[in-house]
């Protein structure tokens, strides 16, 4: 099993939030997960060998590159795709396909258009045959918790892009799920949302039993959310290091500028991002040539 790295001292206070978290029981546990695809003669190894454990009410966030396997992961752990090889224990329990104990929110918008934004809460636990009496009963509950009862009656597109993913979370909730699986669901927001987003999704998590395993490519958000992140790489898709993440919680915008945010966000930028690897970067963009005669240069 891949050891978690604390390699920033941690104020005491992170320690012993970080023990009481470890001391819970174990929801989730990926072990010597592999994923390949077939693509016509050759395999792309999209996951190679993963392995973690999650623990009850953790907030695990998972970054890495474009293409390291972030969403392949995700949709295993949500019973979507079947792995190549090793397994996905919940709750001791292997994952053999979806279940109402995983919720799930996706990037972009994924409400469905033609139902009311209650129809859409609804929607689940009238699969999971609640009487609609009831499902109606709490789908109003839930969306007077996050403070859209008056838009119950609208339909998606009638609602802001924060509201839709607010919705979307709670869709993914009313079903009661052990864990919230999360992939990029802020990535379609402006940065301001975003924001808001974020303080509100830890809001939600302190205030329902829930474990999220959010997957992100924004270090910052990463930092600010997570108890500890997992890192991976790409080609093949390879876990890096554990890290956890030595800020305190409530986390509050001022943590951003923190000297621990800086250092952690500093270690993620040096396993994402390596020297080398910039350098690649600096030669898929040509310098650009002079196209003006106006002479009073800018810097
Ligand atoms: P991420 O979410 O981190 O950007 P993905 O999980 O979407 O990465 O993809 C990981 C790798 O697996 C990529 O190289 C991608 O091209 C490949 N891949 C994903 N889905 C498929 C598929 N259905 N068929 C073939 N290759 C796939
Ligand atoms: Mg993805």
């Amino acid at each position: 099993m891949f050891d978690t790295i604390s390699y920033l001292d941690q104020p005491q206070a992170v320690k012993d939030r970080l023990d009481r978290m470890k001391a819970r029981e174990v929801i989730l546990e990926v072990a010597g997960l592999t994923k390949k695809f077939r693509t016509g003669k050759s395999d792309v190894v999209a996951l190679d060998n993963i392995s973690f454990k999650t623990h009850r009410r953790e907030f695990l966030c998972i970054v890495g590159p474009s293409g390291c396997g972030k969403s392949t992961l995700v949709r295993i752990l949500a019973g979507l795709e079947l792995a190549s090889g090793g397994q996905v224990l919940l709750d001791g329990h292997p994952v053999k396909g979806p279940g109402r104990e995983r919720g799930m929110v996706f990037q972009g918008y994924t409400l469905f258009p033609w139902l009311t934004v209650r129809g859409n809460v609804m929607f689940g636990l009238l699969m999971n045959n609640v009487a609609r009496a009831e499902a109606k009963k709490q789908a109003d509950e839930w969306l007077s918790l996050i403070g859209l009862e008056k838009f119950a009656d609208a339909y998606p597109h009638q609602l802001s892009g924060g509201m839709k993913q607010r919705v979307a979370i709670i869709r993914a909730l009313v079903n009661r799920p052990r864990i919230l699986l999360m992939d990029e669901p802020f990535s379609a927001l402006d940065a301001q949302t975003r924001a808001r987003m974020q303080s509100y999704l830890l809001e939600i998590w302190k205030k329902v039993d829930i474990t999220v395993v959010f997957i992100t490519h924004d270090l910052d958000e990463a930092i600010f959310l997570a108890d500890r992140i997992l890192v991976l790489s790409a080609h093949p898709g390879r876990m890096q290091e554990l890290i956890e993440v030595p800020i305190v919680r409530p986390r509050k915008a001022e943590h951003f500028s923190a000297a621990e945010f800086a250092a952690t966000k500093a270690r993620l930028e040096a396993l994402i991002h390596p020297p080398s690897q910039h350098g690649d970067d600096e030669e898929a963009y040509p310098s650009v040539p002079l196209l003006t005669d106006v002479r009073d240069e800018v810097e």
